[in-house]
Parts: C-alpha cells; sequence; structure tokens
C-alpha cells in the first residue's frame, strides 16, 4: 500500500510563538522553493507567512483553537503531503493533545515532518520535493476487521 505525492505538494507550516521568527527566517530563505507547492498554515502562523512572503497562504483556525486538528484531518484524508512543524521543546502548551495527535497521525500515514530548521532543509533539498513520490503505508485493515469485546447488542 502506497500514498503518492505528487510533484505539486500541499505543505502546512506550523510554528508556536516562540519559534515563529524561526520559521519565517527559515522560510524567507526557502521562498522561492515553498511558492511552488500549496501552502496551508495554522491562523496566526499563516498571517505572519503571508506578510513575509508576500503570497495568500490557505489559512486555516489558530492552532490551539483547532488548527493543529484541521491538518490532522488533512493528513488522515490524504490532503496534505508535507508538514513542517516548529513546537517549542522548551515550553508546555495548552494544546499539547493536539501536537501530540498530529504528530502521531504524521507517524500513521508515513508523512514527511520537519520539527525544525535542519530536518526542513534536508526536506527541501531532496529531488522528491518535484517530483512524484510514493510514501509506503501500513496496511491497517487487520486492525479495523479486529475482534470486537462481546456486546449485548
Ligand atoms: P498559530 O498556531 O499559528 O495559530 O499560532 C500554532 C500552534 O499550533 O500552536
Amino acid at each position: 500500500m502506497e500514498r503518492t505525492l505528487a510533484p505539486h505538494k500541499r505543505i502546512a507550516l506550523v510554528a508556536h510563538d516562540h519559534k515563529k521568527e524561526e520559521l519565517l527566517q527559515w522560510a524567507i530563505a526557502n521562498r522561492q522553493k515553498l511558492l511552488q507547492h500549496r501552502l496551508y498554515a495554522t491562523g496566526t502562523t499563516g498571517t505572519i507567512l503571508e506578510k513575509t512572503l508576500g503570497q495568500s497562504i490557505h489559512k486555516l483556525l489558530s492552532g490551539p483553537l483547532g488548527g493543529d486538528q484541521q491538518i490532522g484531518v488533512m493528513i488522515a484524508e490524504e490532503k496534505l503531503d508535507i508538514l513542517i512543524f516548529f513546537w517549542d521543546p522548551m515550553e508546555a502548551q495548552p494544546h499539547d493533545p493536539d501536537v501530540k495527535a498530529l504528530l502521531r497521525l504524521s507517524a500513521t500515514y508515513n508523512l514527511p515532518v520537519a520539527c525544525n530548521a535542519a530536518t526542513a532543509d534536508f526536506l527541501f533539498t531532496s529531488p522528491f520535493m518535484t517530483s512524484e513520490y510514493h510514501a509506503v503505508q501500513t496496511d491497517y485493515s487487520t486492525y479495523l476487521k479486529r475482534k470486537l469485546p462481546e456486546t449485548n447488542l
């Protein structure tokens, strides 16, 4: 089983508040490459990225208000190809469960994720950024057909 990522990627960008400056700097350095793809971002991240890149970005809700979960839905529904997620390792977030859920779904569907600028650099210099890529998918059919505990219904 696999998922095909087209040459023109759907990329979501998210940065926690103390990581927003770092993401902006990375986005400026990678502007030309970023603009070749379709960009999504959580609300606040998207607003500052739009100003910085001079390009409109599809903005979701602010992360703590459901934006991270919206990205999770996109991953589960095969509507996202890459996640750039600069999360803050030094500060607990009010939406920590959403942050964990997003990383978990990325692992579930073998979605390329960069959690820091170095990984984002490696990702964006990959030839797969501008070509088709076949991401191997775990077969969850056994899980879906699992035997449930007996019920009285
Ligand atoms: P924000 O959300 O871009 O709306 O600040 C980021 C996050 O998930 O914390």
